[in-house]
């Protein structure tokens, strides 16, 4: 009675399911049983600074509703939202700790979900606004009665066919690279160190098209120099943040030189190899020790 095997994550899933299914139906097909299944409730409870404004709190108010008419599924362009409550929080139980409202969405999906937390750019801009008013916040991704299963993979370090996403230190900008494989090359060149300040950069060679700003490309600014070939090198980086996100070569017009540590899970991947060792730093030279381990 007792042998329900660990593997078995949801616990009377279709019953529950099946009960919140339109009704107008005597028996919901697979497509709306999977639907309901899949749908993923993403509640946040938000502790706002304590000298923020009534005209600051409405108007952030405000502009998150208006997320759920405003943030747009990439492909189908409609919302991705599925519904969106929110209000103050009026429990007279002292366990709310220190949260004052909440926010419940519901998506159809865990990808719309991540798309929306990670790409999405309408969600993004207002992320980086309400970043000021909030002092502390809490997150929480639920499926309706699933009471066992692993955590949702964060999207970002999915690499989902090769495909990273990347962004710069004030977060202006972000974009998606697709990589044939997960790891840097080292370019010890004297520009790279001059450029970034560091005994080397981490970079890879990928198809112009291959790349992505998805956000903030107003803000990239572009430096322009003569590369050793005698053709302009061009540099794009944040204009506020400064950080490099790639480079283009008017001697490979169809590549462009992506920023290796700058893609979310960058830090993970391996260096692999190297470019200009020559200009290598004599200090870094213990680093080809460890250019083919695994980590
Ligand atoms: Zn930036
Ligand atoms: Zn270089």
């Amino acid at each position: 009675m007792s042998s329900t095997s660990s593997s078995a994550f949801l616990l009377t899933p279709l019953t529950s399911c099946i009960i919140s299914l339109p009704t107008n139906t005597a028996f919901p097909t697979i497509d709306e049983v999977i639907m309901a299944l899949d749908t993923i409730t993403h509640i946040v409870l938000f502790k706002y600074r304590s000298d923020i404004t009534w005209s600051d709190l409405e108007d952030h108010f405000k502009y998150f509703m208006s997320l759920k008419t405003r943030s747009l599924h990439p492909r189908t362009a409609l919302p991705l939202i599925k519904s969106l409550r929110a209000g103050k929080n009026t429990s007279w139980e002292p366990f709310s700790k220190g949260m004052t409202h909440a926010f419940i969405l519901e998506f159809a999906s865990q990808d719309d979900l991540d798309y929306y937390l990670t790409a999405e750019p309408v969600h993004l801009q207002f992320s980086k606004d309400a970043k000021p008013l909030i002092e502390d916040s809490l997150v929480v991704d639920i499926r309706d009665g699933m009471l066992f299963g692993a955590k949702a993979e964060h999207p970002l370090l999915k690499g989902e066919e090769g495909l990273w996403r990347g962004s710069c230190h004030c977060e202006t900008v972000r974009w998606t690279a697709r990589l044939e494989s997960a790891e840097h090359v080292l370019c010890h060149c004297a520009t790279c160190q001059k450029l970034g300040g560091g005994p080397y950069s981490c970079n890879q060679i990928i198809s112009k098209d291959e790349l992505d700003i998805v956000f903030g490309n107003e803000n990239v600014g572009e430096y322009k120099y003569k590369g050793a070939s005698g053709k302009f090198v061009h540099c794009f980086f944040c204009k506020t943040c400064t950080s490099h996100i790639y480079h283009h070569q008017d001697v490979m017009p169809e590549k462009v030189i992506v920023r290796t540590l700058l893609l979310d899970g960058g830090d993970k991947m391996p260096a692999t190899g190297e470019i200009f060792a020559e200009g290598k730093l004599n200090w870094v030279k213990e680093l080809r020790d460890n250019l083919h381990s695994d980590n």
